[in-house]
């Protein structure tokens, strides 16, 4: 059954990037940047993924084009990574000839831990090719991350850090807020002493608090960071940062196949199941 996308449409910007366009021009005339992501995941074969591929070069040029602040952030899933590591290594290499060629950003979203030491080690190939036009997240969840942060902080990898979007088991994730917070807040001042150019991806009032205050006590001006949030989500939130002198970019995904991004986010907060409840009950 295909639901209808009026149901994702507070979390994702459109089906295709022309009804995108005008969200994410609203928001770059609010001094806020922006990156695209155009959705999928888990592609299983190869013609999927190299239209994928040519999708998202088509991205990078319409971009430039349509003169939007915003890079883009992709899944390595969608390029081909099921099927073949050096496969989808050419696949994202591909893809990264055009964004140094642009002048451009390619950010490779992190996935389910089973795809977190694949994603890192095709980083890490990436970084050393492309350097300042490839970037990683980290989820602070993840039990692996004390060591995966320092490493990648280390080489100056350019971080996004969130808690981490999957269900995952005790063995690989801390299960309770509170200490995934307390993560957060360490990996955050590693990537503040180390890297040049911190992400800081959450909704979370209490680690946007804590950011803007460590910043301050620690004299780490405003230009040496961003916030990040999701289309949708706290956009009040955005638009009061970016008035206090923040830097701030939102991530605005788009595209049709938008059900797994959706389910994410529904299952993330409570209130939000009960927000789509609502729209669906409105006439
Ligand atoms: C830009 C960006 C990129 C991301 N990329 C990835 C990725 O590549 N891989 C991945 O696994 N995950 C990614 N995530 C998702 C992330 O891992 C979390 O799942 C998601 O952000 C929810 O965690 P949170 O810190 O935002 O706050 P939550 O845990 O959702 O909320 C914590 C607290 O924040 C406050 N809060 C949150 N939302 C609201 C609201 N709307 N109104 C009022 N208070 C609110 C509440 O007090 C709430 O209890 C990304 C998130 C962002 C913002």
């Amino acid at each position: 059954m295909k639901l209808p996308f009026a149901l994702a449409k507070r979390f994702v910007a459109g089906e295709d990037l022309k009804q995108a366009i005008p969200k994410v021009e609203d928001l770059n005339s609010k001094d806020i940047k922006i990156t695209l992501d155009l959705l999928g995941e888990n592609v299983t074969d190869r013609e999927t993924a190299d239209e994928t591929v040519d999708e998202y070069i088509e991205l990078l040029r319409s971009i430039e084009k349509a003169g939007l602040g915003s890079t883009i952030s992709i899944k390595l899933t969608m390029l081909g990574l099921d099927i073949d590591y050096d496969y989808c290594k050419q696949n994202l290499f591909k893809l990264l000839d055009v964004a140094r060629e642009e002048d451009q950003f390619v950010r490779i979203d992190m996935e389910g831990s089973d795809y977190t030491q694949v994603t890192i080690d095709l980083f890490k190939e990436a970084f050393k090719k492309y350097g300042k036009h490839v970037g990683i997240v980290i989820q602070a969840y993840l039990h692996r991350s004390k060591n995966d942060i320092p490493e990648l902080a280390e080489m100056g990898a350019d971080i996004r850090l969130c808690k981490g979007a999957y269900k995952e088991p005790e063995r690989i994730a801390i299960q309770n807020m509170p200490a995934i917070r307390e993560a957060f807040k360490e990996y955050a001042k590693i990537l503040f002493e180390k890297t040049t150019y911190p992400r800081i991806a959450t909704h979370d009032d209490e680690l946007v608090e804590w950011t803007k205050e460590y910043t301050t006590e620690n004299n780490i001006g405003k230009p040496r960071f961003e916030f990040q949030m999701l289309y949708g989500l706290r956009q009040d939130t955005m638009e009061e940062l970016t008035r206090e002198g923040y830097n701030t970019r939102v991530y605005v995904p788009y595209g049709t196949m938008w059900f797994p991004y959706f389910k994410r986010r529904l299952l993330e907060r409570k209130e939000n199941i009960w927000f789509i409840l609502t729209t669906m009950f409105k006439k």
